[in-house]
């Protein structure tokens, strides 16, 4: 009897009916909504039984480095992609993003537990570091042809207890999750020779040091509004900057919107975004404080936003190959290395949250969530077809309630 896995995805949704876990029209449903090719999907992931698609829709004209990008963004929520392109266009009319990245590093530790002589062993494996960096280039020769692999070695005894080696892989193109495994595991082995020990961890760090930064620098007068003039709008925002870095209630919502474009940037990129945000939010505390990732100041008249953070992500690698659309998602935005996605990234991040704080200080930001929402207010009401966008244009100027949005559904139909 073959067990679930090995199954092929509809013999697996054929065994969850028969469970009684799931009716057939909800199989039907999983078997026919596909956007990937079948055979990608099924090798991709483990125990596959459908496909989850999200809307991918487009950033216009993000200004970065004296270039303007079209930059693809997969998300589910109506008002990120808006609210993205309203801040690129005000960094349009400021000159544009600048930003730094520095050299793509991921970091991999094996730690050993319980060593009697920690000094010793440190010592030890100082003295035969050229050793290791042999034993990383057998374990993944291909990285050091590449230009890339082990670069250094650093050896910590942490808390009395436990020895680390932590080791700084260039990883090229990719993001370097596997390739700092492969190296990490490689020299846990070797090492745990020397110490007659396995190691207790030998794996990548998701933590990152290597940080992206982006800056902007605004006229006030190009942030005005219907109600507020530029120079009132620029100093609430530099005021809601400067509260989220007091008050964590402010932080983490001013941080999760920065990563709903981010995250959106990351998913349609198709890197890890887990590792993204892992790293990210690890950032944001490196103080010991959890704090804004991006941060606006006046000076000399001018609002200045700045986002500075860790970005492992790659162009090669992991999914990559295997989903159609991120090659064509690469090709859209001219993605040709590591460091223009980080930027792209980074900028998508500074945007958003320059849209997010301009609405905030100014009308709110439910004025411009609600008309988005509408839509899928229509469609949670059950429109579908030419009926979605009838009922949308309907509820802008009606109460956006489920039970409103029926009924003029129901009158629509009638
Ligand atoms: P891969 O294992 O796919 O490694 C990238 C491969 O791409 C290399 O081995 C290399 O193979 C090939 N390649 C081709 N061109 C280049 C180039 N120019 N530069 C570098 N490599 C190149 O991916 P990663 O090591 O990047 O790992 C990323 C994946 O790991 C993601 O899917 C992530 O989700 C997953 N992951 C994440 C973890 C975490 O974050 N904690 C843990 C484990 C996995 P060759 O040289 O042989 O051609």
């Amino acid at each position: 009897m073959p067990k679930f896995y090995e199954l092929t995805p509809q013999e697996r949704l054929a065994v969850l009916v028969d469970a009684g876990q799931l009716d057939q029209a909800d199989a039907d449903a999983y078997a026919t909504q596909a956007a990937l090719p079948e055979a990608v999907a099924e090798h991709l992931i483990e125990n596959q039984i459908g496909q989850f698609s999200l809307p991918l829709g487009v950033l216009r004209d993000l200004p970065v480095n004296d270039a303007l990008y079209q930059v693809p963004m997969v998300t589910e929520e109506p008002s990120v992609i808006a609210a993205a392109n309203n801040g690129a266009r005000i960094a349009r009319l400021n000159g544009g993003i600048t930003v730094t990245t520095m050299p793509h590093r991921v970091t991999g530790e094996v730690v050993f537990d319980g060593l009697a002589d920690l000094a010793g062993a440190k010592a030890m494996i100082l003295a035969r570091e050229p050793e290791l960096f042999a034993v990383a280039e057998q374990a993944h020769p291909s990285i050091v042809r590449r230009g890339g692999g082990l670069k250094t070695i650093e050896v910590v005894i942490i808390a009395d207890r436990w020895l680390k080696l932590q080791l700084a892989v260039d990883p090229q193109a990719a993001m370097g999750a596997n390739i700092v495994n492969t190296i990490a595991e490689a020299i846990g082995h070797h090492v745990g020779q020397w110490l007659n020990q396995m190691p207790l961890v030998a794996i990548l760090a998701n933590h990152s040091t290597a940080l992206t930064t982006a800056t902007v620098q605004l006229d006030p007068a190009t942030l005005a509004t219907a109600h507020q003039s530029g120079e009132m709008v620029a100093e609430r925002i530099a005021a809601i900057s400067a509260l989220a870095e007091v008050d964590i209630d402010r932080t983490v919502t001013h941080n999760k919107g920065i990563m709903n474009g981010m995250t959106a940037a990351v998913l349609a990129s198709g890197n890890d975004t887990r590792a993204v945000e892992a790293a990210v939010h690890a950032h944001a505390s490196h103080t010991g404080r959890y704090l804004p990732l991006a941060t606006w100041q006046l000076r000399d008249h001018q609002l200045v936003g700045t986002i500075s953070l860790p970005l492992p992500v790659g162009i090669v690698g992991g999914a990559m190959n295997a989903l159609p659309l991120v090659q064509v998602n690469q090709r859209l935005a001219h993605i040709t290395s590591v460091e223009t996605l980080q930027a792209l990234i980074a900028s998508v991040g500074l945007v958003q949250n320059l849209a997010a704080l301009r609405a905030l200080v100014g009308p709110g930001i439910q004025a411009g969530h609600m008309a988005l929402q509408a839509s899928a207010l229509a469609m949670a009401a059950g429109a579908t077809g030419a009926e979605i966008k009838l009922l949308t244009d309907a509820l802008q100027s009606q109460d956006k309630t489920l039970a409103n949005a029926k009924q003029l559904l129901n009158e629509l139909r009638d």
